[in-house]
């Protein structure tokens, strides 16, 4: 191994966390207070992205300034972190040095490693090229670019809307599917129904098509069986078809092929199917567990190095009844308060702690005011309105800063009172090149076959 890049002051601990997500940013907040330790947090981008707003940038309710914040900025009252913007490419676990794109060289005391996760396509052909994953802000931009990429070229030539143009199919039902799912639903309502000169009512919404696919036999598996019922009436309501019981097979350049043998034309399959850890996890030598991420002890350490943490979304946390957690915003944040408390308990002399994990509940939009909302251990169940507040409310809450909640709040309030999305703006004009000649003929009546499976609910 080259010289590290740094050189360790004496009687100071360095700590080197490899990305800047919410569970590294927690990490580093907590060492920061100590002035016996020293941080480097290391993250391909200048920014932490908030993923569970991703969903309102690509239907334009957000702007990308809304749900992305600059990591530097975040962390600048700490003078002990500091900031690399560099892509981690190498992991040596036993010497806790990572080498990154350029060839430099970190090495600390102590190593964590949050580098999130990436969209699994188990395998499903042509759709890691064909599909538009959204779990960062480059997916989420580049999809709000093709869904009005599509309504402008409908909009100039309608005989496109026989090809797929106002198709969108979602693979998986889950969170992510059912509100981009529903949020799509409000938009195309939106800006297809009302006619002003900002909208397209010409298309018709009748001639949109949104399908939610999903294997299993509910949307939303890990909610009760009434939030379930409820979150299928709301997406149904907003014209969404859900085809549960299906898988998606194939997806080509201009059409989804289904389990069932349904082809549907499309230009837009949004990829909500899964998620497994970041590429990073490839590069340990070690051998990783589900979804490729890194089997942790109960401490967060990986077996057999005693100095490295594996945190959040690129870790397999297990509960105290030893089911693996979610991955969770709330359990990377509390996975990288608990990483730093153990550091330091290491550096007192004193035992480590196992992760607990304080379950505050789950909850998923659905769209205007409809949501579901599971509160605490237990589970109190609530629905409509009320989860749309709440909902509000929590990830609000989450954003970094008081500025960011409330524009938050203000994009929001201006979306529901003024029916204006502020940022519909085609931003990519790369994704106004679409392959129409995909059998066009053969699409069109695949249009008509999924047509009569269910009715749109407007
Ligand atoms: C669309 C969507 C909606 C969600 N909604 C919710 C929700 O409503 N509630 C909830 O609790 N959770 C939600 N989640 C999950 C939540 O966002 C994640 O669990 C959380 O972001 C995980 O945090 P993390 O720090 O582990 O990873 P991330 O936040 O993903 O951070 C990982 C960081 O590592 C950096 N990185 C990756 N590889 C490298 C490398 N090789 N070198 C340098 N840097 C690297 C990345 O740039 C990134 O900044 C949602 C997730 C998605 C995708």
């Amino acid at each position: 191994m080259t010289k590290p890049q740094e050189e360790k002051p004496s009687n100071i601990t360095h700590v080197v966390i490899v990305g800047g997500g919410f569970a590294g940013v927690q990490c580093a907040r907590r060492l920061a207070r100590n002035p016996e330790v020293r941080v480097t947090l290391l993250d391909k981008n200048n920014y932490q992205q908030f993923q569970p707003l991703l969903y309102q940038v690509a239907t334009a309710v957000l702007a990308p300034s809304n749900v992305a914040f600059n990591i530097r900025v975040t962390l600048r009252s700490h003078p002990n972190v500091n900031v690399k913007m560099t892509e981690v490419v190498n992991v040596d676990l036993g010497t806790r040095a990572v080498r990154t794109a350029q060839g430099e060289l970190y090495q600390g005391d102590f190593l964590v490693l949050a580098a999130g996760a990436q969209a699994n396509f188990f395998g499903t052909p042509g759709a890691d090229k064909n599909t538009y994953p959204l779990y960062s802000l480059n997916d989420a931009e580049r999809l709000r670019s093709r869904i009005l990429a599509m309504l402008e070229l409908a909009d100039r030539d309608p005989s496109l809307i026989s090809k797929g143009a106002l198709n969108v199919v979602i693979v998986g039902g889950g969170p992510t599917g059912t509100e981009v799912a529903g949020a799509l639903g409000d938009m195309l309502r939106s800006t297809l129904k009302k006619k002003t000169s900002k909208t397209y009512a010409d298309l018709g919404i009748d001639r949109t098509q949104i399908v939610l696919v999903d294997g299993g036999s509910a949307v939303l598996s890990a909610f009760s069986p009434h939030s379930q019922t409820y979150a299928a009436k709301m997406l149904e309501e907003r014209g969404v078809q859900i085809r549960l019981g299906t898988r998606v097979n194939e997806v080509e350049e201009g059409h989804v092929t289904l389990s069932d043998g349904t082809r549907i034309p499309t230009h837009t399959v949004i990829w909500a199917g899964g998620l497994k850890a970041g590429s990073l996890s490839e590069n340990l030598g070690i051998k990783t567990g589900h979804g490729g991420r890194v089997d942790v002890q109960s401490d967060l350490t990986v077996s057999g190095f005693p100095r490295v943490y594996a945190l959040g979304d690129f870790a397999n946390i297990a509960s105290e009844d030893g089911k693996i957690l979610p991955q969770l915003g709330s359990v990377a944040e509390q996975s990288g308060k608990c990483c730093a408390k153990n550091i330091l308990l290491d550096l007192a002399g004193k035992s480590r702690e196992s992760f607990h994990y304080f379950d505050k509940g789950i909850m998923a939009m659905i769209g205007r005011n409809s949501a579901v909302a599971e509160v605490g251990e237990h589970r109190h169940e609530l629905r409509g309105a009320i989860a749309f507040a709440a909902w509000l409310g929590v990830h609000a809450a989450l954003l970094s800063s008081t500025r960011a909640r409330i524009e938050a709040f203000m994009e929001w309030a201006w979306d529901y009172f003024g029916g204006a999305r502020g940022d519909a703006v085609l931003d990519r004009t790369e994704e106004l090149k679409v392959n129409w000649n995909d059998d066009a003929e053969e699409s069109a009546s695949a249009v008509s076959a999924a047509d009569s499976q269910k009715p749109r609910g407007q």
